[in-house]
């Protein structure tokens, strides 16, 4: 029986996306969005449903936990390439803030929106 061709390497997975197993489940991604309303960087009125989900720590490979709603922000593209570029790092509070600290240690707080307002 002759082998069965391999699948050629330009239909494989782009390179740099994440794993399967590291995405977020659909019901978390709906929660965040619903949770954060706009990306979480301070001042940033992008909705969320057009943001990216960031992880607040990056999990450690095959630890689904960190793939919860309560390491995820939302954040958009723009926020999340300063964020990778100049360092600045989220802290979600309990009431759903997001602290940042930027690259000279100052903190920004993004209050979580107001239900109903
Ligand atoms: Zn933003």
């Amino acid at each position: 029986m002759p082998a069965r061709p391999q699948v050629p390497t330009d239909q494989a997975a782009p390179t740099g996306q994440v794993p399967t197993t590291q995405r977020p489940s659909a019901r978390t991604v709906a929660r965040v969005f619903a949770r954060d309303a706009t990306c979480t960087f301070p001042g940033c009125s992008v909705p969320a449903f057009r943001c990216d989900l960031d992880h607040v720590v990056a999990p450690r490979p095959g630890d689904e936990s960190g793939n919860g709603a309560h390491n995820l922000v939302a954040l958009c593209r723009r926020h999340r390439v300063l964020r990778a570029r100049d360092g600045w790092r989220p802290a979600l509070l309990g009431d759903g803030t997001v602290r940042w600290t930027g690259p000279s240690g100052h903190t920004y707080e993004r209050p979580a929106p107001r239900r109903g307002a």
